[in-house]
């Protein structure tokens, strides 16, 4: 392996996070002393080949930006072409929500990522798929056979065993069509990186790349990030989906692949 072998530190906490409408019970110490310890150092231009397109199969509008949005805007300003397959439009986040209907959130979320994306300096073509929020597994290889993929693409999708249902059937449906195509496919986690998640355990034992980019980069993500306004704000008295904790975590930890 040519990359640098970097330790995965334990990032300690001021105080606990806050419970989240999705998380179970919290353990009694959440830590990344319970992550991956195996972990490396790669960069933009090690992932992608030259002349590599990029496809990064979103099973929500908002995973692509909070997981690897740095690394995308660096790979877009290499000049590496990039689609984002926009698996559903997010319409799930808010149940019972009076506000937040199916409708409004269909409407808005993809225009939120598109939001993001025009931030991040991020040229990209995105194809969505209309797949039910919650419901991906149920389709799973219709997905695969949806996703419009060559040979020669580095297809990004969240990791397998990240936490959330859809998030993982898509992640089986890409690394289906990645085989059939002969693409190359790699995971990133997303709620398994955040530690209060109960898939953050998961990550015992894993071996992970961290992506070094450049801090202008990581910068625009954070700043970006606030396009998901119906994700980052409360809805009434119920807090947001994504909660400050979280968010922080996708900002300060750095970005992840699994190798
Ligand atoms: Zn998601």
């Amino acid at each position: 392996m040519d990359a640098v072998i970097e330790s995965y530190k334990p990032r300690t906490r001021v105080h606990a996070p806050a419970p989240m409408p999705w998380a179970a019970p919290m353990p009694a110490s959440p830590s990344r002393a319970t992550a991956a310890s195996d972990t490396c150092l790669t960069t933009p231009d090690r992932i992608v080949q030259p002349g590599s397109r990029v496809v990064v199969v979103a099973p929500h509008p908002d995973d692509e930006i909070l997981a690897i949005g740095a690394t995308l805007a660096a790979l877009s300003q290499r000049g590496h072409a990039i689609l984002v397959v926009a698996v559903t439009d997010g319409e799930g986040s808010h149940p019972g929500s009076a506000h937040w209907t199916s409708d409004a959130l269909r409407s808005i979320r993809p225009r939120e990522t598109e939001a993001a994306l025009r931030q991040l300096g991020v040229v990209a073509d995105i194809v969505r798929l209309g797949l039910p929020d919650g419901g991906v597994a149920r389709h799973e290889k219709e997905l695969a056979q949806l996703l419009p993929l060559g040979s020669t693409d580095t297809v990004f999708v969240p990791w397998r065993h990240d936490g959330h249902a859809d998030h993982e059937a898509c992640a089986r449906a890409a690394l289906a069509a990645c085989r059939t195509v002969g693409a190359r496919c790699i995971e990133f986690p997303v709620w398994a990186l955040v530690p209060s998640h109960p898939a953050h355990a998961r990550l015992a034992g894993r071996v992970m790349q961290r992506i070094d980019v450049a801090p202008e980069f990581v910068q625009a993500k954070c700043h970006a990030m606030a396009a998901f306004a119906s994700q980052v704000h409360p809805d009434g008295a119920t807090p947001p989906v994504l909660t400050v904790q979280a968010l922080d975590t996708w900002k300060e930890d750095g970005e992840w692949l699994f190798a």
